[in-house]
């Protein structure tokens, strides 16, 4: 079976063509500068479906599913209606990814379609962990909890992870740290999300390349009233000009942030030591939250390329690592699989 597995974000649209069941990618390739070079997402999907020359079955990457999606699905009227829904609370997200769930429909109608959430992983956590300390009926109202994202990759890595380990997931404690530009660490016990960094946004937790992860709330107020800044330009703030970018003053990119530290920029040393000790206390905190840990697991762009933060992440956790006999695993990240292997699983 011949799964296209579609990412589409606000300004490009990634593609893998995947043969199902032997997981064989066939073809890749991004269609960029949307809005710029090619008019829209329909223009960008054509593209690459003219470039194909069979599908059986498409796969979405779609970044919000709420609540109500807790596995992947099977594209329908209602499933739609519930992404556009969940459109108020991730609209640069899933804006784009129901752009190219409309462009297949238009252009093959009788096409089955799945959606594989970022969020569905972790909504297995626990009210106590994905809740905050807010008036509870805020939740209620307005649907203001911790959903967490990136779960396609937590899942599969740590699905991996038992596999090299050789033992069920259901005998496992997982830490798995996902950096990259985004990142995220999820607490996985027993195969499932039990706790995760990222929250009601992706803004939370771990420092990022742009994000500026765990702050006081009233730190941002009191900016806001200083500075006088409006919603808009403190979201962009703490989006897009904080993190690693914000701290070093010179890149969002670790490798940039390496190479100026090891010269001797103090900015770019500093910025390397926040992000680094966040982690740390993230994993602490985890294996807190698991009463133990098996295997702490490296992924994404910064987690499989440098041994550098690898290695200081894990230098002053080493008591820890001994203590409960931690394997420490660098696993590459495959989240289009992951949305192909979920696509033939429904389709089938
Ligand atoms: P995205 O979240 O956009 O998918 P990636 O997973 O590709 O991003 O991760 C991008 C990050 O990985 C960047 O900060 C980049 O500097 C970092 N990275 C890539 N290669 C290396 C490397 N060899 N050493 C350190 N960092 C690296």
């Amino acid at each position: 079976m011949l799964i296209l597995v579609l990412n589409c974000g606000s300004s490009s649209v990634k593609y893998q063509l995947y043969d199902m069941p032997g997981e064989i990618c066939l073809a890749k390739g991004i269609v960029e500068k949307i809005g710029v070079k090619t008019p829209n997402h329909n223009a960008a999907v054509k593209r690459i479906i003219s470039s194909i020359k069979k599908i059986n079955a498409v796969g979405h990457r779609v970044v919000h599913g709420g609540e109500r999606f807790k596995e992947s699905t099977i594209i329908d009227k209602g499933v739609i209606k519930a992404i556009k829904q969940y459109s108020r609370l991730a609209p640069l997200h899933n804006s784009p990814n129901l752009a190219g769930i409309y462009a297949c429909k238009r252009l093959f109608p009788r096409l089955a379609q799945a959606a594989v959430f970022d969020t569905a992983f972790h909504q297995t956590m626990p009210a106590y962990a994905y809740l905050y300390g807010l008036p509870y009926a805020i939740y209620k109202k307005y649907g203001i909890r911790r959903y967490g994202f990136h779960g396609t990759s937590h899942r599969y890595v740590a699905g991996e992870a038992g596999k090299i380990l050789r033992r069920p997931l259901k005998s496992l404690k997982i830490i798995t740290c996902h950096l990259g530009n985004g990142c995220s660490i999820t607490a996985v016990d027993k195969g499932e999300s039990v706790d995760t960094s990222m929250g009601f946004t992706p803004l939370e937790g771990l420092v990022m390349g742009t994000r500026c992860g765990d702050i006081d709330p009233a730190a941002v107020l009191y900016l806001m009233k200083k500075k006088k800044l409006s919603i808009s330009r403190t979201d962009e703030l703490l989006n897009k000009f904080s993190g690693l970018l914000g701290l070093s003053g010179k890149s969002r990119d670790m490798r940039d942030i390496l190479s100026s530290a090891h010269r001797g920029n103090q900015r770019a040393n500093l910025a390397l030591e926040v992000f680094i000790y966040r982690i740390r206390k993230y994993i602490g905190a985890y294996i807190a939250a698991m009463n133990g840990c098996d295997a702490l697991v490296f992924t994404a762009g910064i987690g499989e390329n440098s041994p550098y933060v690898r290695r200081e992440v894990c230098r002053h956790l080493s008591s820890l690592i001994k203590k409960f006999k931690m394997r420490i695993l660098v696993i590459p990240t495959n989240e289009e699989l992951m949305i192909a292997r979920d696509t033939y699983r429904l389709v089938r």
